[in-house]
């Protein structure tokens, strides 16, 4: 029997306001335990909590960047349950009021569009953290900070449209690109500012209905949730193919030990005692309050991308790729600026623009080599100052010295070798020097003609022209 995966995930966010929800209490990280707190994020009897409208404002922006209905009325609710971390004893989220429902997130599938729907974004103040003694030389105690209480969040909740554990983590890049664009986030992944819950289910293939989820609890890593994904397909398929039921429950992933095993049975809604928020008033979205959203809103991915292979002619995968980030985007249009090939442009973003930032793990506009260095490097290609092979030397070279392209080519006298007859001589040194592959390349072997334009373009490390040099071995060769 095959069986076809479904998985929806519930993503929390982070949102990067100053101050807290509730309170005017800093969100800062990394502050000493319990330095950002007060009487009100601290849950202390008495105290009333005031609604950060910034808050209110950021899952806005979100809900129209992914194409969500803005609720015109909106309400918190109080949602109960015991943790130590959550001194109120009830988090203050929201039920059936969310502030944005029916959402939808374009993904790109070995080229094919697919979208994702969003079921409903909701605001809500995240909890404190645990910290356990045994990580601090003292595994009698645990210690509480409250730090991280009444932070803000959203809780971006998707339809079970996802149908493998690679889909879920293209998704999960195409959100994170979304919420970099409309800078609602830091998107910190070390930092928490983005975890993820997967809920993963199997069925035969075919079969209309879902079977049963297990939900995978906060990851906060991506390639964690694809690997827990995986992880649970894999279990679940063999639970099934032994005759046994998948039993609806919250499982850990462990990514040390690449298993996940069970925390807790699936608490249901009613097991929160859900009940409006009586400390506050539902909150009112009128147009007005939209309109001033919608119009602080960046140009987004897709119509970036869109944007990108109309004026450009890029193909979708490579207008794809450089609109993930909105800043390797604007580095893409800086340098593309006035060129005759944008698509050249984009091989050099694609190949080694991203392979330095990857490797020293920089943004875009933190590389030595601006934009504006990269397209006069490949305008000296263009003229045929230097050849494409020499470009990659002096890529190099600017990165190393941060030096613009003509002083490079300059000092290391790297300019195009074109005159015929310096080449010509080059040549008849290479053939001569090589009387063996001369005689099978007269015996028929033409491939070797590859061999002698190698030989030719070392001799001259690299800069004599290509195309004069194929041109003047196949005349002097025959
Ligand atoms: P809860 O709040 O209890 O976690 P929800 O009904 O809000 O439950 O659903 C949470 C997530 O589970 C959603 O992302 C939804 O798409 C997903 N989901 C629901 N049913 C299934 C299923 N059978 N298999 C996989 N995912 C599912
Ligand atoms: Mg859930
Ligand atoms: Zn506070």
């Amino acid at each position: 029997m095959e069986y076809e995966p479904v998985i929806g995930l519930e993503v929390h966010v982070q949102l990067n306001t100053k101050s807290k929800i509730f309170c005017k209490c800093s969100t800062s990280f990394g502050s000493e335990p319990n330095k950002n707190t007060c009487p009100v994020c601290l849950g202390m009897p008495g105290v009333l909590p005031v609604l950060n409208k910034e808050v209110v404002d950021k899952a806005i922006k979100v809900g129209l960047a992914t194409n969500c209905a803005i609720s015109p009325k909106t309400k918190f609710d109080r949602k109960n349950y015991f943790y130590p971390d959550l001194p109120k004893g009830y988090q203050i989220s929201q039920f059936d009021m969310p502030i944005c429902k029916k959402g939808r997130i374009d993904i790109l599938l070995k080229n094919k569009l697919k979208s994702i729907g969003l079921t409903r974004i909701h605001m809500e103040e995240d909890a404190g953290k645990l910290l356990h003694g045994d990580n601090l030389g003292d595994s009698h105690s645990s210690y509480v900070d409250l730090n991280r209480t009444g932070v803000p969040l959203i809780e971006i909740v998707s339809e079970p449209d996802i149908r493998s554990a690679a889909e879920a983590k293209i998704y999960l890049e195409k959100l994170k690109t979304i919420l970099e664009y409309v800078e609602v986030s830091d998107c910190n992944m070390e930092e928490g500012s983005i975890r993820c819950d997967a809920n993963v289910s199997i069925r035969p293939v075919g079969q209309k209905e879902f079977g049963t989820r297990t939900e995978l609890k906060n990851m906060n890593s991506f390639r964690f949730v694809q690997k827990g994904i995986e992880h649970e397909i894999e279990r679940q398929t063999q639970v099934l193919k032994d005759g046994g039921m998948v039993i609806q429950e919250t499982r850990l992933y462990d990514s040390n030990r690449d298993i996940t095993f069970p925390m807790r049975s699936k608490e249901e809604a009613h097991d929160y005692r859900y009940f409006p928020e009586p400390d506050l008033e539902p909150v009112l979205v009128d147009k007005s309050w939209i309109k001033r959203i919608s119009e602080s809103l960046p140009e987004l991915p897709d119509a970036k991308k869109d944007r990108f292979m109309t004026n450009y002619g890029l193909p979708e995968y490579d207008a794809s790729v450089i609109t993930s980030s909105r800043s390797l985007a604007h580095y893409f249009e800086e340098a593309a600026k006035g060129v005759k090939s944008p698509k050249t442009v984009s091989n050099w973003v694609m190949g080694e623009v991203m392979r330095v930032l990857k490797e020293d793990n920089i943004e875009p506009d933190q590389l030595v080599v601006k934009p504006v260095m990269l397209r006069q490097m490949l305008e000296l290609v263009e003229s045929e100052v230097i050849s494409g092979k020499i470009a990659k030397t002096v890529f190099e070279e600017m990165i190393k010295t941060g030096d613009d392209p003509e002083t490079i080519v300059d000092k290391k006298g790297l300019v195009q070798i074109t005159d015929i007859s310096t080449i010509e001589e080059e040549v008849k040194k290479v053939i001569e020097a090589n009387p063996k592959q001369l005689k099978q390349y007269k015996e028929g072997k033409t491939k070797l003609l590859g061999f002698f334009i190698g030989q030719v373009m070392k001799a001259t490390n690299g800069k004599a022209n290509p195309e004069v040099v194929n041109k003047i071995l196949k005349a002097i060769l025959g």
